[in-house]
């Protein structure tokens, strides 16, 4: 649903593997970019783009990269359009969790604060543990606010690069 009112979003961008035409995950995520101005965002802020080591199974590294994107969609169309560019790209859905992904867009925060419905989570539940989406988001808005445990992206990405105490 369209309201009156903008809503902004840090998006967190993930790929793994080439998609013909395009190339490699680099290129995947610039041409996101791009994507996501056709869609009707306006891509306020992005990241440079960072490589990260796989998770789980697969062993292509990861492209990633963040994005603050305003628009007048609600979160739950919101999100679908995220996932109608994802489905551009070619991902699917099917299968393994961990499969290779020519293209992954999560709503990381939102203007609005938290957001709950089934299939639907901000702050997204796993952004706080994941130093390939804080460091990218925290070049682009080290002051934003994660609703939930009051701590701005800068001092989240601070808290995982910090070493470990272990007494
Ligand atoms: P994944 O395959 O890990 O990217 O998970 C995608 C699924 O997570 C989607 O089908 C969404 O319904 C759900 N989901 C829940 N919260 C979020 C969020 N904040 N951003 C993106 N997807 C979300």
């Amino acid at each position: 649903m369209r309201d009156a009112s903008e809503h902004r979003y840090l998006i967190g961008l993930g790929s793994n593997c080439r998609v013909p035409g395009i190339g490699a995950p680099r290129a995947v995520l610039a041409s996101a970019a791009g994507a996501l101005a056709d869609e009707g965002w306006r891509v306020e802020a992005l990241s440079r783009l960072a490589d990260s080591a796989p998770v789980g199974p697969s062993q292509r590294r990861y492209a990633n990269a963040a994005a603050v994107i305003a628009g007048d969609l609600r979160p739950p169309d919101a999100l679908q359009s995220l996932q109608h560019i994802e489905r551009t790209f070619g991902r699917e859905r099917r299968g393994q969790r961990w499969r290779s992904r020519t293209l992954d867009l999560d709503i990381v925060l939102w203007s609005g604060g938290m957001w709950r419905t089934p299939g639907l989570s901000i702050p997204h539940p796993l952004f706080r543990e994941r130093d390939f989406v804080l460091h990218p988001a925290a070049q682009i808005a080290p002051h934003w606010r994660d609703p939930v445990t009051g701590l701005t992206i800068r001092q989240l990405a601070a808290r995982l690069s910090r070493p470990l105490r272990t007494e």
